[in-house]
């Protein structure tokens, strides 16, 4: 969410994320596939979702795409695939959304939180050892970690995977934030096994409400994924073989997801350009994204820091210049109250709290022109100069 809303003399106000400018480039066709869905009637599983599904394993390589209610949900469900439940614990990084965690401690396990990179904000290999250390220590089973791809970027699954498989833990990507995103070339949705991502409409690729998918490397977890969504039907409607939720993804926001996929690749390369110019143009002056090699982003955020003292009164003077702001996230997990009673590896996440108290994220989308991020730039440097 943006930081509040700018209005401010006689420029135009800022978007934080521009999904007007979005609609006007679709000249139409997100409410023609709309009036289409109205028209024909099938709001539930209709054809639109099959096809966004199909066309999702083209974009990313994955064997197989099951979409659902929401990022939270293909979440969950992996982790329902998984049997993850009591006496189990799963590691997640301290730094991230609370749903990351949420769908551990709903399955009954216990989720233990990781310190994340300095410079990425995601896990590194290194982190996980104090995580099994510190699960064991509460007389609990490691079976698994989530890494998070924060702001879009994707997470070392190349050195995190084998890590994790030698300590026998599987790995289930958080990819609510980086679906178009690739490492070494290899798109997100193939870096694990298992891959959840989110449609909620401020995401990179996002709908009009909430929706998900999960990605799978393994072709045969499909039909369960869809059994599970449905009640946990089997071949026949009212034939009922696990026990299963509601979460499926409507049928309105496959056909809006169609018509935004089609543009998604270019809107990346857009993305792409905006942020290596951020990059240029703000390098000097404040800490600026890093990215490790070999990844592209989606930049879901473009997340500068600043000196902790000096946050507030940065995005004040932004805001005061007609520039909205976010801070992705104020509190570490293991800070918040309903997570301050779960393990932390280590004892402690330093590097999560320093983040939380300095990251600052800019406006970012496909549709953010030169003049607007000059304007964005020139209000950041009046406050922390050059
Ligand atoms: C947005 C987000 C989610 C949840 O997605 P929803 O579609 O909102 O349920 C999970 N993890 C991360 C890191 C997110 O940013």
């Amino acid at each position: 969410m943006p930081d509040g809303q700018p209005t401010i003399g006689r420029s135009k106000p800022i978007a934080f994320i521009d999904l007007d400018a979005q609609r006007r480039r679709l000249d139409g066709r997100v409410e023609a596939a709309i009036q289409r869905v109205v028209s024909q009637g099938a709001f539930i599983l209709g054809p639109e979702v099959a096809a966004l599904e199909r066309r999702l394993e083209a974009f990313t390589g994955a064997a197989a795409c099951v979409t659902c209610a929401s990022g939270t949900d293909a979440l969950a469900l992996a982790l329902m695939v998984k049997d993850v439940g009591p006496g189990e614990a799963v590691l997640v990084p301290s730094f991230t959304f609370a749903a990351t965690a949420e769908v551990v401690v709903r399955q009954g396990a216990v989720p233990v939180f990781l310190d994340v990179c300095p410079d990425t904000f995601t896990l590194t290999p290194d982190a996980l050892d104090a995580g099994v250390a510190a699960a064991r220590a509460h007389g609990l089973r490691p079976v698994g970690v989530i890494p998070v791809d924060l702001f879009g970027q994707p997470a070392p699954y190349a050195t995190l995977g084998p890590a994790a498989a030698a300590l026998g833990l599987w790995v289930l990507a958080d990819a609510a934030q980086s679906l178009g995103a690739t490492l070494d070339g290899r798109p997100v949705g193939v870096l694990a096994d298992v891959t959840a991502t989110s449609f909620f409409p401020s995401k990179p690729l996002g709908c009009y409400g909430d929706g998900g998918a999960l990605l799978l490397a393994d072709a045969a977890l499909a039909g369960v994924v869809r059994s599970l969504r449905a009640h946990g039907q089997g071949a026949e409607k009212y034939d009922t073989v696990r026990i299963g939720v509601n979460s499926r993804l409507d049928t309105l926001q496959a056909a809006i997801l169609l018509e935004k996929l089609a543009i998604f690749p270019d809107e990346i390369v857009a993305r792409t350009a905006i942020a290596a110019r951020y990059g240029r143009l703000l390098g000097e002056t404040v800490p600026v994204p890093v990215l490790a090699a070999g990844i592209t982003s989606t930049w879901a955020q473009y997340t500068i820091r600043c000196p902790a003292a000096t946050r507030g009164q940065i995005a004040a003077r932004l805001r005061a210049a007609g520039v909205p702001t976010g801070i992705y996230y104020p509190k570490p997990l293991h800070r918040q109250p309903a997570y301050r009673g779960f393990p932390v590896a280590g004892g402690a996440a330093p590097v999560a709290d320093r983040l939380a108290g300095e990251v600052l994220s800019l406006p970012m989308h496909a549709y953010l022109d030169e003049e607007t991020q000059d304007r964005i730039v020139d209000a950041v440097r009046a406050v922390v100069g050059p």
